[in-house]
């Protein structure tokens, strides 16, 4: 009896994957190409079982570090930080630190961005304005949640390399260039606000862009140290803040933010 065999030979430019049978007397032929892979799969980063390790180790440090929310931590879980850094700094990626990505900027502390995502307390398709897209990490991170993501990146390089990261994840989230500190009015209300710089006040347009009963969590203060803030908007429009020490970020710049 002849030995059929059978070879994932490779993915055409559509993305379909051809497989060849064939046994040792005849030639390869192809059976089918019409199995349909999805296009990223072409650009595949690479997340081992070693990756998934030092995550899993991550999610434990900010558990204990007081992050109870398990959707986040599911979150935190998932996002291979390792993508949004340069491949050398892999020892870097899961440990709790901010790191930086280049431009003078940084993608923030994990515990950072696990807190700030506990705070704004996301329900699934939620709609939500992140303030400082950076490496595009906090992004994946609330699209990892089920929530529709608008982020604004101020810096041309780092939108532009955020985009890319984001879509080579296969996450979509509607990415814009430009000065976050003012918003997004054109696509107001949200249901929720995250600033991932550091702000001299809380912009009073980022207040009412917010849906009633929508959150905007910012860090406020000096450009060494900031507060955590937790605005939110009532039901009947009323403003409650709530404060959390100890931040310090990037500072946050245009016109509602620093000069320089
Ligand atoms: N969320 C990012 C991440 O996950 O990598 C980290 C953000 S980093 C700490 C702060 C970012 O805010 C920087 O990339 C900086 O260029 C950006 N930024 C500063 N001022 C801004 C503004 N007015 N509008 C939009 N982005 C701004």
């Amino acid at each position: 009896m002849q030995k059929i065999f059978i070879i994932i030979r490779s993915l055409d430019e559509a993305g379909r994957m051809l497989i060849f049978a064939g046994n040792s007397e005849t030639l390869i032929y192809p059976v089918d190409h019409h199995m349909r892979i999805p296009k990223r799969n072409f650009a595949m980063f690479e997340d081992s079982y070693k990756h998934k390790g030092m995550r899993r180790a991550l999610v434990r440090t900010i558990q204990k570090k007081g992050i109870t929310s398990e959707k986040v931590l599911h979150a935190i879980d998932t996002v291979p930080r390792h993508v949004f850094l340069d491949e050398a700094f892999l020892e870097h990626a899961y440990q709790d630190k901010a790191f930086q990505i280049g431009e003078g900027q940084t993608i923030s502390q994990p515990f950072t961005v696990a807190f700030q995502t506990q705070l704004l307390d996301v329900q699934p398709k939620a709609k939500i304005l992140e303030i400082g897209t950076g490496s595009g990490y906090q992004c994946c991170v609330l699209l990892a949640m089920g929530v529709q993501v608008y982020t604004i990146e101020y810096n041309w390089i780092l939108y532009q390399r955020a985009r890319k990261t984001i879509q080579k994840l296969g996450y979509k989230a509607h990415t814009f260039h430009g000065d976050g500190s003012k918003g997004l009015p054109q696509y107001a209300p949200f249901d929720g606000i995250i600033v991932t710089a550091g702000a001299p006040t809380v912009p009073l347009a980022l207040i009412e862009q917010l849906k009633p009963g929508g959150r905007l969590v910012i860090p406020v203060g000096d450009r060494q140290s900031q507060r955590m803030l937790l605005v939110q908007k009532e039901p009947d429009g009323q403003i409650t803040k709530k404060e959390f020490p100890n931040f310090s970020f990037v500072p946050l710049l245009g016109e509602y933010g620093w000069q320089n």
